[in-house]
């Protein structure tokens, strides 16, 4: 079985290029050229000169002993909350900027929600010195106040976006938009394995430097180069897929993910796409969307920004429908207690996103010699507020 990506841009009955017309040139283009940049010898050089001295990499591989005695299992945290920015998608922000310049591309638009995604394509717009347009729901503009400040800073305009719910999925809308109209001179950065093909087999490309340091890291400290479970969070599955992307087809490795469980699955106010979704087409790709019975996509809800869309990588619903992955829902509270917990124990303040993947830890039966990857997958400063609103058992104040 293979759970990559084929040749046709799906993973199984998921995937593929659903871009209206307009786009049609712009996105064969990224798909005509993209293995041929991200193989080339100087792409990859540039690119991992740049995730060494400018994102800080390799992350470190934490063996997290107090929280190992706790669970009853060998726990590894994989550190993407120490890159610069604060989290993973500089990453993929640095690989993409490199092949937008390669392909003669000028102009760099991007999505953002809770604004991480922004930050970080300004971050590397300033670096690489690119125009830069970020597109950001309303609603979002005036919760991540600081994150708007921070593009600003660094030379990005921000556009607010007053369609809809004013949230990240509106956002993106909007963005496809303006790609359909700069297609000549613009290159869209998405910011997770989402979209049309070849973004999600790109990102992963991208992020996927996340299991290549875990395979020779583990090897140093358990002289092996594999762990028994890899766990990670999914909002698109960026993070997600880089951790898994180098064992993806080793059946000796499971995979544990954890999705947005919000309120509760069945509350109404969830971001749980994997439990509760139906196929249908999101964003360019035909994926499982949260949708009601007329195909209409349903408002999404979770207390982590990052984790708040109401779709999925079509890689990650692939491996949810042939239960290559176990999929759990994390809900906000199990979320805060876990964000708490690692705090307490470890002295790690782990984003939201990253708590849903601790937040899997109490579901889960260990035996003692099971060695465990996590990753956190950024810090938690941002969140900050939104933590000190609840108690350390994840019961509001
Ligand atoms: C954006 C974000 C996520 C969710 O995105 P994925 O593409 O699913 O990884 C998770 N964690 C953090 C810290 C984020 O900023």
């Amino acid at each position: 079985m293979n759970y990559l990506v084929d040749n046709n841009g799906y993973y199984g009955d998921f995937g593929g290029a659903f871009v209206p017309e307009i786009l049609h040139k712009c996105v064969a283009d990224l798909q005509d050229n993209y293995l041929k940049i991200i193989d080339s010898e100087s792409f990859q050089k540039e690119f991992h000169k740049l995730l060494n001295d400018y994102a800080g990499r390799p992350s470190p591989l934490y063996f997290a002993k107090r929280l190992s005695e706790k669970y009853g299992c060998k726990l590894y945290l994989k550190r993407e909350d120490l890159n610069h920015t604060g989290a993973h998608k500089i990453n993929n922000a640095l690989g993409q900027i490199l092949i937008a310049g390669r392909m003669g591309k000028k102009r760099i638009i991007a999505e953002t929600g809770a604004g991480q995604h922004g930050v970080a394509t300004a971050t590397v717009c300033a670096l690489m010195n690119m125009e830069c347009v970020v597109y950001m729901g309303a609603t979002d503009i005036k919760r991540q106040h600081m994150n708007v400040e921070r593009m600003k800073m660094l030379g990005a305009t921000v556009v607010p976006v007053t369609s809809g719910n004013m949230t990240l999925k509106d956002a993106t809308n909007e963005a496809i938009r303006d790609w359909c109209c700069h297609p000549g001179n613009t290159h869209y950065i998405i910011g997770s394995t989402v979209g049309p093909h070849p973004y999600p087999d790109m990102v992963a490309r991208l992020q996927s430097v996340i299991s290549a340091e875990i395979k020779s890291q583990l090897m140093e400290q358990e002289g092996r180069d594999y762990p028994d479970m890899l766990i990670a969070c999914v909002g698109g599955g960026s993070n997600a897929a880089g951790t898994i992307y180098h064992y993806i087809n080793n059946p000796r490795v499971k995979i544990t993910l954890a999705e947005a469980g919000g309120l509760g699955v069945y509350s109404g106010k969830t971001a749980a796409t994997i439990k509760l979704g139906k196929t249908g087409i999101i964003h360019g790709s035909r994926t499982y969307v949260i949708q009601n019975e007329d195909g209409q996509i349903e408002e999404p809800y979770s207390i982590s920004a990052g984790l708040d869309y109401p779709g999925i990588g079509p890689m990650h619903a692939n491996l949810a429908k042939e239960k290559r992955a176990l999929v759990l829902a994390v809900n906000d509270n199990e979320a805060i207690k876990a964000g708490y917990e690692l705090t307490r124990l470890e002295g790690i303040i782990p984003a939201l996103e990253s708590a849903h993947a601790l937040g899997v830890l109490p579901k889960i039966k260990f035996s003692p010699n099971e060695v465990v990857v996590l990753t956190v997958s950024g810090r938690g400063d941002k969140d900050l507020e939104t933590y000190l609103n609840y108690n350390a058992d994840g019961t509001k104040k």
